[in-house]
């Protein structure tokens, strides 16, 4: 099969340059459109992210050279691609309609965006932990009338690291968690140099995150409906989050406090991680870590800045595991929020979409 080719909706924004980086050199994909909003519509993607590059390596020379389309002219980007990844900062409403313009034009969205995170026969993806609710896009297509489009999205970047880690425990029946999450600042865009406030700072608010952190592992942990028409979120566990901005650059740090109905001894948690081998890993898709979850013995492990690169930035790194006097157990964990969380997620969900057959080339 040849590469497919890929636009890359919100090509100049952060998560929009970490697609670049992972898509210069791609096995399954080629780049062959950028898109942004009126700032950068019409210009050279050199001019558009002239003082606006905000990851420490370099955009691919070629990449520098292509021209910024306009999002919005949906007929001009589908000319040239048989699938795009969107990160636009739109309103919600906005953003939805964007979204389903591409897939009723029959071109299939894998979107980082919020909006159609709730959208019922809309899969929201992690591919080691629900890959099955790819199954719906069946149903979507109907709704859609569409033969190729449909939407696809990932879930928010704070929910990576305990979400994975809890998954291979779900057997014990999960009765509540607490998680506190120490989120870094690229989550919002930005790096400490547009973004003085958050030097020897902590900004104990996130607008929405705690609500998405709570609720979007109910939708994870779902189920497709009998008549495979929509994924119906878990009713358990209670989830309580908080969730901190931290002055830290990449990494979303969580404390994870848990209650199970069968509670499992430390030995079997461990075992449960060391032996999880999702789909992903065995099907050795491109982007998917050798490991998905790291278990550190180290007391002071894992580390934002040591450890969030693990496999990538596409592993899951976890510590700090002890029993806990109001809950069964605690332990930390750790996940890339614009690799694993963002960009990179995005590439493996497409990754396995391809593994599938639901995207493909066009014609
Ligand atoms: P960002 O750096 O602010 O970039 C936003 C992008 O949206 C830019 O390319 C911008 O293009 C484009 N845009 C603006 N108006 C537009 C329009 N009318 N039509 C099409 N594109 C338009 O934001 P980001 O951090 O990359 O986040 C993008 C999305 O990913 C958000 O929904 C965010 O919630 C989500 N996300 C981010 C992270 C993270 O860690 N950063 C993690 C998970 C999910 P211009 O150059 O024209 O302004």
């Amino acid at each position: 099969m040849r590469k497919l080719k890929v636009g890359i909706i919100g090509a100049t924004g952060m998560v929009g340059q970490r697609f670049i980086t992972l898509l210069a050199n791609h096995p399954y994909f080629e780049i062959a459109a950028l898109a942004a909003g009126p700032r950068s519509a019409g210009r050279s993607y050199r001019e558009a992210v002239a003082g606006r590059w905000k990851l420490s390596c370099e955009c691919p020379g070629w990449v520098l050279d292509m021209p910024v389309l306009d999002a919005a002219d949906v007929a001009a980007v589908g000319r040239l691609v048989d699938f795009v990844f969107c990160a636009v900062n739109l309103p919600k409403s906005e953003t939805r309609a964007l979204e389903e313009l591409y897939a009723r034009q029959e071109i299939p969205v894998v979107s980082n965006n919020s909006a159609n995170r709730w959208t019922p026969d809309v899969p929201m993806l992690i591919p080691e932990v629900n890959p099955e609710h790819a199954e719906v896009i069946a149903a979507q297509r109907a709704r859609l009338g569409t033969k190729r489009g449909f939407i696809a999205v990932k879930p928010n970047c704070s929910i990576q690291g305990y979400v994975g880690a809890l998954t291979p425990l779900r057997k014990y029946g999960i009765e509540k968690i607490a998680v506190t999450t120490y989120q870094a600042i690229s989550g919002a865009g930005r790096t400490f140099s547009d973004w003085e406030e958050m030097t020897d700072n902590i900004i104990p608010y996130i607008s929405g995150e705690e609500e998405k952190s709570e609720r979007e592992p109910l939708r994870v942990w779902g189920e497709l409906d009998s008549e495979g028409r929509e994924i119906v979120p878990s009713e358990e566990p209670v989830i309580s989050a908080q969730c901190l901005r931290v002055p830290v650059s990449d990494g979303h740090m969580a404390a994870v406090f848990v209650k199970f109905r069968e509670k499992p001894t430390e030995e079997e948690i461990k075992a449960a991680w060391r032996d999880f081998t999702p789909l992903p890993q065995k099907l050795q898709l491109p982007s998917a870590p050798e490991h998905f979850i790291t278990y550190f013995e180290q007391p002071d492990r894992p580390q934002t800045r040591l450890d969030r690169g693990i496999y990538s930035g596409m592993g899951i790194s976890v510590g700090r595991l002890r029993e806990d006097k109001i809950f069964d157990y605690r332990f930390v964990a750790l996940a890339h929020n614009t690799l694993r969380g963002a960009a990179g997620g995005a590439v493996l969900m497409a990754e396995f979409l391809v593994s599938r057959g639901y995207l493909t080339p066009v014609d």
